[in-house]
C-alpha cells in the first residue's frame, strides 16, 4: 500500500509512544506513576455532566449537528469573554465552537496556509502548530523560546525576508511545555508585528484559566486593534477538566473565523449537541471550582518542585499551567534521562525533545495525577541524585 508523504514525513506522536512504553512497564506488574500527558485526574463538575445527561434525554440533540455549533453555545462564549476578559464578541460572526482546540489547531492550517507560505512556530511548543503547517504544505521557521528571556520569543530577530513569507504566528502563553505566562506588554508587541507585516496571529489560550498564586492570565483579544489580526484559541478541556468530552472555540478576527468555518463544514459535523450542553452549563454556570482546582494543582506543584531541586533539576515553580519545565544537569539529553527514571524509578515524564529541538536538555511534568501517586513520586525521589554524566 502507498501512503502520502505527509504520513512518512510524520514523527511518532509523542503521547503514543509514551503510553506504548507506561503499558509494557505495567504489563512487567511495576507501580508506574505518570506526568507525562496533561489530563486530569479530576472529574468534570458534576453540574456540567448533570447537562449532558439531561440533553442526552431530548431527541432533538440526537441529529446531527451544525458545524458552528448552537446559537446559545456561540452566546454562552460570547458571554464568557465579556465576563472573564472583558472583551465583546460578536457571536455570530467572531466565535466557532470547536470539536477542542486540537481540531481547530489543526485545521486552521488549512483555513490560512498554502504551499511554500510559512508558519511562525515557537520552538518548543505544542506539536500540533508544526504538524498543521506540514500538512498544508507549509513551511515552519522555528522561533526558540529561551530561559534567558522567559521562554518568549524575540520577534525582533526574525528577518524581514522570512517576515514577508508568514502568513500566521502562533503563539501560546501560559505556555505548554515551559509554564512561561506572556505580559501584556508581550501581547501588544505580537500585534504590532503581526499588523505590520499582515500576518494572523494565532494564539492558544487552552491554560487562561490554570494559574496560581492569584495571577489572572489575559486574552490577546484584550489588546487593542487584536481582533483585526488575532484569532484566540480556547479548550474547556483543562478549564472544566473535559478533555474526554472534546470541546473549545476560537474567537476573535471574522474573515478567518468564517475560513476555519468552511474548512470545517467541508470536514467534520461539529459538537454532539449534548456536549454542546455540557459546554453552556460550564460557561454559564458557577465558576467557583476553578478556584478550587486550581488550589489542587499549586499545592501540587509546592509539594513536588523542592523535591526536584534536591535530585538536581533546575526549574522556576510556574505562575500557570498544569506543568513543571525542568532543565536537566549538563549531558544528559531529555529522552536518555526519561528512559533513566522508568527504568530505575518507575516515574514517567515527558523528554522536552518532544516539543521540538529548543526542548532538548528539559523535561515536563504534568501536575494532573492523583494526590496519592505524587506522594508515592515525591517518597521515589526523595534522597536520590540524578547520577552525574560522564
Ligand atoms: N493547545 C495546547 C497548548 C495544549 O497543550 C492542548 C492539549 O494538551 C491543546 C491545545 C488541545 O486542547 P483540546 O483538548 O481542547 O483539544
Amino acid at each position: 500500500m502507498r501512503l502520502s508523504q505527509r504520513v512518512a514525513n510524520l514523527p511518532p506522536y509523542l503521547f503514543v509512544e509514551i503510553s506504548r512504553r507506561i503499558a509494557a512497564k505495567r504489563a512487567q506488574g511495576a507501580d508506574v506513576i505518570s506526568f507525562g500527558i496533561g489530563d486530569p485526574d479530576l472529574p468534570t463538575p458534576p453540574a456540567i455532566v448533570e447537562a449532558l445527561i439531561a440533553a442526552a434525554r431530548e431527541p432533538a440533540n440526537h441529529r446531527y449537528p451544525e458545524t458552528d455549533g448552537l446559537p446559545a453555545l456561540r452566546r454562552a462564549i460570547a458571554g464568557w469573554y465579556a465576563m472573564r476578559f472583558g472583551v465583546e464578541v460578536d457571536p455570530e460572526r467572531e466565535v466557532l465552537p470547536l470539536i477542542g482546540a486540537k481540531e481547530g489547531i489543526g485545521h486552521a492550517a488549512l483555513a490560512f496556509l498554502d504551499p511554500g507560505d510559512v508558519a511562525l512556530v515557537p520552538d518548543p511548543a505544542y506539536p500540533v502548530y508544526a504538524a498543521g503547517a506540514m500538512f498544508a504544505g507549509a513551511l515552519t521557521y522555528p522561533l526558540p523560546l529561551r530561559a534567558e528571556d522567559g521562554f518568549l520569543p524575540d520577534l525582533r530577530r526574525i528577518p524581514p525576508e522570512v517576515c514577508r513569507r508568514a502568513r500566521v504566528l502562533w503563539l501560546n502563553y501560559p505556555n505548554n511545555p515551559t509554564g512561561a505566562t506572556a505580559d501584556r506588554a508581550f501581547l501588544e508587541e505580537a500585534v504590532a508585528f503581526c499588523r505590520r507585516w499582515d500576518i494572523l496571529l494565532l494564539y492558544d489560550n487552552c491554560y487562561s484559566e490554570v494559574a496560581y498564586d492569584g495571577y489572572r492570565p489575559p486574552s490577546v483579544l484584550q489588546v487593542p486593534g487584536a481582533k483585526g489580526v488575532a484569532v484566540e484559541f480556547h479548550s474547556l478541556s483543562k478549564t472544566y477538566n473535559m478533555t474526554g468530552w472534546r470541546v473549545g472555540m476560537a474567537v476573535g478576527a471574522a474573515p478567518a473565523i468564517h475560513a476555519l468555518f468552511q474548512i470545517k463544514s467541508n470536514l467534520d459535523s461539529g459538537i454532539p449537541q449534548a456536549i454542546q450542553h455540557m459546554a453552556i452549563a460550564a460557561l454559564t454556570g458557577p465558576q467557583d471550582y476553578l478556584a478550587d482546582r486550581n488550589a489542587i494543582y499549586q499545592r501540587r506543584r509546592d509539594r513536588l518542585v523542592p523535591v526536584l531541586r534536591q535530585i538536581g533539576l533546575t526549574l522556576v515553580p510556574p505562575k500557570a499551567t498544569p506543568y513543571l519545565w525542568a532543565r536537566l544537569p549538563q549531558g544528559y539529553t531529555s529522552g536518555e534521562f526519561a528512559t533513566m527514571l522508568l527504568e530505575e524509578k518507575d516515574i514517567v515524564v515527558t523528554p522536552g525533545r518532544g516539543y521540538g529541538e529548543g526542548g532538548e536538555g528539559f523535561i515536563r511534568l504534568s501536575l494532573t495525577l492523583p494526590d496519592a501517586d505524587l506522594e508515592r513520586a515525591v517518597q521515589r525521589l526523595t534522597g536520590w541524585r540524578i547520577p552525574p554524566k560522564g
